[in-house]
């Protein structure tokens, strides 16, 4: 293992952030339990003083086949997975396109699309190096208690990548800001949808500093840019604060704020 200094304002999707040394986990290091793990930083957001942080380095970058599976390295970044399965024509990860972020990532969010998601999937993570079948995981709607690091994934090779619903499920993005940010800011409460919450109290294009909630899609907070996190942390309250006081709904963030 070793260190590496990232400059998050760079680094992460909302460009929010400021240099910090990062241990960097390499293959047969084992894997400390007193560090937060990063993995793309898509849906992060770093404090001035985020804990001890650590990443897994390219060693965990893998992908194949092997006995009608595929596995795959925890820090493959999506669009590598899409062009892998595009490539040896493997159904199920269309969704992942567009979807920035690594493995990890997306096992830990339970990442996705409308009804795809990433455990509709999967087969088993492995963690701690024992593979652990996905139904000894509890998971849910943009949750999943891996209780640990995955350093990787299987899934069951199915033929059949779906051309079609790749351009589909690009299109339902046209919607979204081009703006720095880090995806949906908050999970979407049951029946409703957190941008429609958010634009009724109000706060659709509401501006704090270069943070703004935007104008195209009210549950995106971007970054015009030099937005801090101080600024987004206020506009994260204030949505809670209005969207609680109107409808008693309590938002809760699908960002994680470090
Ligand atoms: C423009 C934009 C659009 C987006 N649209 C969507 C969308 O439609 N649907 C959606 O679900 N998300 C969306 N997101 C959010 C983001 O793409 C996903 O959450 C993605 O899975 C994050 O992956 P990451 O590698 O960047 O994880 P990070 O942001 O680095 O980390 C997220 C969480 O995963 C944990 N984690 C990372 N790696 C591991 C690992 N190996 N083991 C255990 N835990 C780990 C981290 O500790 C952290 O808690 C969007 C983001 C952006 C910027």
């Amino acid at each position: 293992m070793f260190y590496r200094s990232i400059d998050f304002s760079k680094y992460s999707s909302i460009k929010v952030g400021q240099p910090t040394e990062v241990l960097i986990i390499e293959k047969d290091d084992e894997i400390p339990t007193n560090r937060y793990l990063i993995g793309g930083a898509n849906n992060l957001l770093i404090s001035p003083t985020p804990p001890p942080l650590m990443m897994l380095s390219k060693d965990f970058a893998t992908i194949m086949q092997k006995e009608e599976m595929l596995i795959v390295g925890a820090a493959m970044t999506t669009g590598r997975i899409v062009s892998y399965a595009k490539k040896y024509d493997i159904s199920g990860f269309e969704f992942c396109a567009k979807l920035p972020g690594t493995m990890g990532g997306m096992l830990a969010m339970n990442a996705g699309v409308k009804e795809y998601e990433i455990f509709n999937i999967l087969h088993s993570v492995e963690i701690d190096g024992k593979w652990i079948l996905k139904k000894n995981i509890d998971y849910g709607y943009r949750f999943a208690k891996l209780n640990g690091i995955a350093t990787a994934a299987k899934f069951k090779v199915i033929k059949g990548f779906n051309r079609q619903l790749l351009e589909e499920l690009k299109d339902l993005r046209s919607n979204q800001p081009n703006n720095p940010s880090a995806g949906s800011a908050f999970k979407n409460p049951k029946a409703d949808s957190a941008g429609r919450l958010i634009e009724v109290v109000g706060l659709k294009g509401c501006r704090k500093g270069d943070m703004q909630w935007s104008n195209m899609h009210a549950n995106f907070l971007v970054n015009l840019g030099n937005g801090t996190f101080e600024d987004a942390k206020y506009l994260l309250g204030l949505a809670k604060k209005r969207v609680f006081a109107e409808f008693s709904i309590e938002l809760k963030e699908e960002i994680k704020l470090l």
